[in-house]
C-alpha cells in the first residue's frame, strides 16, 4: 500500500505492520533496504535525481519519520497511518534480534558513540551475536568495510551516518548482500549511548 507525496512512495503501514512485514523478510532471508524518510529527506529527493531514484528503486520499504510528512498527506488527502521512526524501528528491531538471537553489524557515529551503542546492547539485549561495528568516519567509496560486513553476512545492519551518506552507503551494500535487514538511522546510535 503505497502513498505518494511530492514523488516519493511512502509505505502505509503502522509501526507494528511494519515490524511484522520486516520479521517475516528477515526470516526469509530477503534483503530489505529500509529508508526512514522525514521531511528534509523529501524535500533532498525532490532536488537530487540520483536520490531520488534511490528511493524508486532500490528502497524496499520507506516509513514516514516525521510529523511533517504525515501533515503532507493529510493536505493531500492521502493520509498516512502513522509516524514510524528510524530510532523506535532500530529498538523493535533489536528486541526482535535478541528474542530470535540474530546477528547484527553497526556502522556509524563517532568512535566513543559506538562503543557505547555496542556496550548497551551486550547489556541490555544480550542474545544478540554483535558481529562487527565501525564508527561512521571513513569515504564510503574505501570498500574495507563494506568487505567486513559481506564477509559476516548479517541478519541486520543498521547504518547512523546521517542521510544521503547511509542510503548510498547501504544500497551499495545491498548490491553485494545475498540477505540481511539494512535501514540508515541517522543520529539514533547518539540517542541510544546516552
Ligand atoms: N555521521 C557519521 N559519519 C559522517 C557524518 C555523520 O557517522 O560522515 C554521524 C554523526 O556522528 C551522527 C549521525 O551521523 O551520529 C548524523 O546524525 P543527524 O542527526 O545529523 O542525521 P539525520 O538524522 O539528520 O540524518
Amino acid at each position: 500500500m503505497k502513498v505518494d507525496i511530492l514523488n516519493v512512495p511512502f509505505d502505509n503501514y503502522t509501526e507494528s505492520e511494519f515490524i511484522a512485514k520486516f520479521q517475516e523478510r528477515i526470516e526469509q532471508q530477503q534483503k530489505t533496504l529500509v529508508v526512514t524518510a522525514n521531511p528534509e529527506i523529501v524535500m533532498y529527493a525532490k532536488e537530487t535525481p540520483k536520490y531520488q531514484k534511490l528511493l524508486l528503486n532500490e528502497a524496499d520499504y520507506i516509513t514516514a519519520d516525521g510529523i511533517g510528512v504525515i501533515k503532507a498527506g493529510q493536505m493531500l488527502k492521502t493520509p498516512i497511518k502513522e509516524r514510524v521512526t528510524g530510532y523506535d524501528l532500530f529498538l523493535a528491531l533489536l528486541n526482535l534480534a535478541n528474542q530470535k538471537k540474530l546477528s547484527v553489524y553497526l556502522v556509524g557515529a563517532k568512535q566513543e558513540i559506538i562503543e557505547l551503542a555496542v556496550q548497551r546492547i551486550a547489556e541490555d539485549y544480550p542474545d544478540i551475536q554483535l558481529v562487527g561495528y565501525h564508527n561512521g568516519y571513513f569515504d564510503i567509496e574505501d570498500l574495507t568495510i563494506q568487505t567486513d560486513i559481506i564477509d559476516k553476512a548479517p541478519d541486520m545492519v543498521f547504518a547512523a551516518l546521517g542521510f544521503p551518506k547511509q542510503e548510498y552507503f547501504l544500497t551499495g551494500l545491498k548490491h553485494q548482500l545475498d540477505k540481511g535487514y539494512l535501514m540508515g538511522i541517522g543520529g539514533s546510535f547518539d540517542v541510544f549511548s546516552g
